[in-house]
Order: structure tokens, then C-alpha cells, then sequence
């Protein structure tokens, strides 16, 4: 039986730690639409060859050469056993033509997992987040605060913050991704295959959650 999987979830919830877990606990790869483009493009596929020129115009990549690509990954044999989606579908047509698309391959979506994080948590996550200038050690003002405030605890250099991290920015950043998904969710959760995680919380409980809901085959918290 294979794993289908759609992941969503906002800047600052953490989805790269989950999708790193589940591709390396149920070995299924992750694809993620940007990864795939530059792919297809460096390939001189066809269809990277197409994507190519509308990139370069300027102009936006149609679904119908987004879905092309996602045919071509999806027929590879490291999806023989599931995938994970990510970035992808962005919008309620490119669902649509995905569910078509997986339904001619003769296979389906088994969970829309949705990472959530209340968006006060985000900001203080993103808008708290500093690097060191010098060795690039992360830390958090709010998480993962420094022994001494501004200065990296490994090489004593100061530590600074990157532009979209800014709180404006981040409530941007947010709100984009809201209006992005709101109706995604919707849409899957009226097919019975959204599953919300409460990504509050440690990584490992967050894991456990996620499992759960793949190991039960589905069973979640369906709101
Ligand atoms: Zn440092």
C-alpha cells in the first residue's frame, strides 16, 4: 500500500523537520514544486524547456506544465511506494487536477496533513530568530536566547537578523500563507482527508502525532 501525502503548514511550524521524518520513516520522497522546477529545467526536459522560457519571460508557470512536472515525478520509482507534496497544490484547481490526475494512475491522496501554530507563536518564533554574522549559529530571543544578548555564544561575534524576519514581515509572510490555504483545507477537509497536528509542542510529540495518523490509516482530528 502506498503513502500519499499532501503537507501543509506555515513559515516557522517546523514542516521541514516533519517531511525529513516521514520521508526517512516511511521512505517516500519528498517533492517539492521549486526542487522540481529547477530539475526539470536543468534537465532540458520538454516540459523543463517550456517552463524554462515562461520563467524567463517573467511570467508565472502554468498549472498544466506544474502538473506535467509532478506526472513526470510521480511516475519515477521512488514513488512506487507514496510521496510527500510540498508547496503543491496551491490552489483549489490544481487540487482538483491533481485528485484527476492521480485517479487516471489509479491511486488517491491518503492525508492532507496541516501543521498548526497560532500566529502569535509564529512571530515570536520567526521575528525572534537571530544568526551569528560569523559562524551562522542560530539562536531565538524568545527560545533560544544567547548567555549574553546580541553575541553568539560559540564565537563571541554579534548576531543579526535576517530582513524577512522582521515582524512586519512575518505577519506578511503569514497572512499570504493563510489566504493561500484557508481554502485548501476547506476543500480537503470536505473530502475527509484533512488531518490537523498541533505543531506545538516537542519535535518527538509532534512525530508521534503524525504517525498516529499514518499508522491508524487516517483516523485524526478531521476539523
Ligand atoms: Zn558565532
Amino acid at each position: 500500500m502506498s503513502l500519499n501525502i499532501i503537507l501543509f503548514g506555515p513559515p516557522g511550524s517546523g514542516k521541514g523537520t516533519q517531511a525529513q521524518f516521514i520521508v526517512e520513516n516511511f521512505s517516500v520522497p519528498q517533492i517539492s514544486t521549486g526542487d522540481m522546477l529547477r530539475a526539470a529545467v536543468k534537465s532540458k526536459s520538454p516540459l523543463g524547456l517550456m517552463a524554462k522560457a515562461v520563467m524567463d519571460s517573467g511570467a508565472l508557470v502554468s498549472d498544466e506544465i506544474v502538473l506535467g512536472l509532478v506526472k513526470e515525478r510521480l511516475l519515477l520509482d521512488d514513488c512506487a511506494n507514496g510521496f510527500i507534496l510540498d508547496g503543491f497544490p496551491r490552489t483549489i484547481h490544481q487540487a482538483d487536477s491533481l485528485i484527476k490526475l492521480l485517479d487516471e494512475m489509479s491511486r488517491t491522496i491518503n492525508h492532507v496533513i496541516s501543521l498548526e501554530v497560532d500566529s502569535e507563536e509564529l512571530v515570536n518564533r520567526l521575528s525572534g530568530r537571530r544568526n551569528c554574522s560569523s559562524c551562522s549559529r542560530g539562536f531565538n530571543v524568545v527560545y533560544d536566547k544567547p548567555k549574553n544578548e546580541g553575541i553568539c555564544d560559540s564565537c563571541g561575534a554579534s548576531l543579526v537578523q535576517r530582513d524577512d524576519d522582521n515582524e512586519d514581515t512575518v505577519k506578511k509572510r503569514l497572512k499570504v500563507y493563510e489566504d493561500q490555504t484557508a481554502s485548501l483545507k476547506s476543500y480537503f477537509s470536505s473530502l475527509g482527508l484533512l488531518r490537523n497536528v498541533s505543531g506545538v509542542g516537542t519535535v518527538s510529540s509532534i512525530k508521534a502525532q503524525i504517525c498516529s495518523i499514518i499508522e491508524s490509516g487516517g483516523i485524526g482530528d478531521n476539523s
